[in-house]
């Protein structure tokens, strides 16, 4: 069904609590953690706790929860005070998406460039 928890996740396991994270917010429906392997001086991950495996089918499927989630990368945004940040949803392997849960990736804290590598 969709939305429901996959074995073999690691986002999955991250919301069920069985594998650690950072978790600097919760809501009913998302949460967000520090990346473990930060691309600059903050970067989080704001996921739906429901398991989809990109922001496509997210935005497709559930389109309520894709707003909780770009809502939760404002707050966290607020919470780290970053003015200037970027959100960016890797989406399908040649853009470098590795996890197959949807995730929001909010960075900021130093300049960056245009256009992306
Ligand atoms: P993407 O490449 O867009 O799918 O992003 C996946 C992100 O998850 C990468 O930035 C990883 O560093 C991050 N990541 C992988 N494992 C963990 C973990 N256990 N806790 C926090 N972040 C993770
Ligand atoms: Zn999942």
């Amino acid at each position: 069904m969709a939305g429901e928890p996959q074995d073999d996740c690691l986002f999955c396991k991250i919301v069920a609590g069985t594998i650690p994270a950072t978790v600097v917010r919760e809501t009913d429906t998302t949460v967000a953690f520090r990346d473990i392997n930060p691309q600059a001086p903050t970067h989080i991950l704001v996921i739906p706790k429901a398991h989809y495996k990109d922001a496509a089918t997210l935005g497709a499927q559930a389109p309520q929860l894709a707003a909780a989630v770009l809502a939760e990368t404002q707050a966290v945004a607020d919470e780290e005070k970053l003015d200037s940040y970027r959100v960016v949803f890797n989406t399908g392997s040649g853009a470098g998406q590795t996890v197959w849960h949807a995730h929001a990736h909010v960075l900021g804290g130093r300049g960056m460039q245009w256009p992306p590598g």
